[in-house]
């Protein structure tokens, strides 16, 4: 199985392989809205899982938000290689100075793995394999016993790195090379390895897991399905943020909040089954949303644990830079233990939809009175 790019930098980040810190946009809007955050030129990237996206057109820059949200229209819906682009990657852009390509693999014919790299790497690698092989090193590592620093820096020499470059591309390689072993990985592949003022970075990832052991990496599916999935996201002209799991619910709390004499300013369903991460993302997007006052998050749970949930509020409360004014109804599977978490955080929630409807609205109105 292979995995989005923005999965595989972050198994590769937390191997100790340095990337630059991306965020995922699902809409031009979202994707606006991280740029103006980050408040660097950007480079924006399809998220699809085949590669040569650079070529396709699904790589770009942008220089200011403004920017952001045309390159990113762009971007979505394009079709690359069959597949249609769902969601971006948006980075803080690189100055890159060189590329190098490092990828490890298994070598079927030798039955064994390979670890292959190049100075020069980038978008034409399939070329120069074809006209200029000899400028893709090979080295077989044994792989019944471990895989040394000092083997990976003797690679890095035969690539021709310059002196000062072999100590930290070998310690990449070597780092790359675990995350092949531990996970079981196909190919796990940096291509480009930039360098820059700042030093080596991973501008690219592909990570492939051998499906049979799939089973041993819950984990990294799980950040999949996280990631592909796209939340059902409308904004609205309101300022309290609805965020509900399913769709007839969400418009329910939708419903409540305009009875009450309030105005809805999002739409966001994050579905049955929602992790801890989810929620997480689901407050992160309205967040992200300027005219969003208060935010009401009304879930009944069912495949949805309320106690998930309650973790995913309190680490996105946590991290949130704006202050979050939050009206919470908690209710179905675990919600004693989602409320108690609540309550040890100190976070108020309510068990009646009603009741929590009124809260926010009346919030949100105590709000607008005090500016
Ligand atoms: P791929 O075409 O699917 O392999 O996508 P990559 O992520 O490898 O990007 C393709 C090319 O875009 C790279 O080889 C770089 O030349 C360029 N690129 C990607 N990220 C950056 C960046 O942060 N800064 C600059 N200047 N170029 C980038
Ligand atoms: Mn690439």
């Amino acid at each position: 199985m292979r995995f989005f790019e923005s999965v595989a930098k972050k198994v590769f980040k937390n191997e100790g392989i340095p990337i630059l810190e991306g965020h995922v946009a699902y809409s031009p809007e979202e994707a606006m809205s991280i740029c103006s955050e980050m408040n660097v030129p950007v480079v924006i990237k399809a998220q699809v899982l085949t590669g040569g996206r650079g070529k396709a057109g699904g790589v770009k820059f942008a220089d200011d938000p403004g920017e952001s949200l045309n390159v990113a229209d762009k971007i979505l819906g394009m079709d690359i290689k069959g597949e249609t682009v769902k969601h971006l990657l948006i980075e803080e852009k690189a100055d890159i100075i060189n590329e190098f390509f490092i990828s490890v693999s298994i070598d079927r014919g030798a039955r064994k793995p390979v670890i292959m790299a190049s100075m020069e790497g980038g978008v034409e690698i399939e070329n120069l394999a074809k006209t200029n092989p000899d400028k893709i090193i090979k080295y077989y590592p044994n792989p019944l016993i471990e895989f040394l620093p000092y083997e990976a820096r003797e690679i890095a020499r035969k690539m021709g790195a310059p002196s000062d470059l072999i100590a930290p591309m070998g310690d990449i390689i070597w780092k790359l090379y675990n995350v092949f072993d531990k996970y079981d990985a196909d190919t796990a592949e940096i291509n480009p390895l930039v360098l820059t003022p700042k030093g080596l970075i991973a501008a690219d990832a592909k990570l492939v897991v051998e499906n049979d052991s799939l089973f041993r990496h819950q984990d990294l599916v799980e950040m999949l399905h996280y990631k592909q999935k796209a939340f059902d996201f409308v904004q609205l002209d309101g300022d309290i943020a609805v965020i509900g799991n399913g769709a007839g619910l969400t418009l329910t709390a939708m419903d409540m909040i305009k009875l009450n004499g309030g105005a809805p300013a999002t739409f966001l369903d994050i579905g049955g089954g929602a992790s801890e991460q989810v929620i997480n993302r689901a407050l992160d997007i309205v967040l992200s949303y300027d005219p969003v006052r208060v935010v009401f998050l009304n879930v009944l749970g069912g495949i949805t644990k309320a106690d998930d949930v309650a973790r995913g509020v309190v680490k996105a409360l946590e991290q949130s830079k704006r202050e979050v004014h939050i009206v919470i109804r908690l209710t179905g599977t675990n919600e004693e233990e989602g409320q108690r978490i609540l309550e040890e955080a100190g976070i108020p929630y309510e068990v009646s939809m009603e009741k929590a409807a009124r809260k926010a609205v009346d919030l949100c109105n105590q709000l607008k009175a005090s500016k």
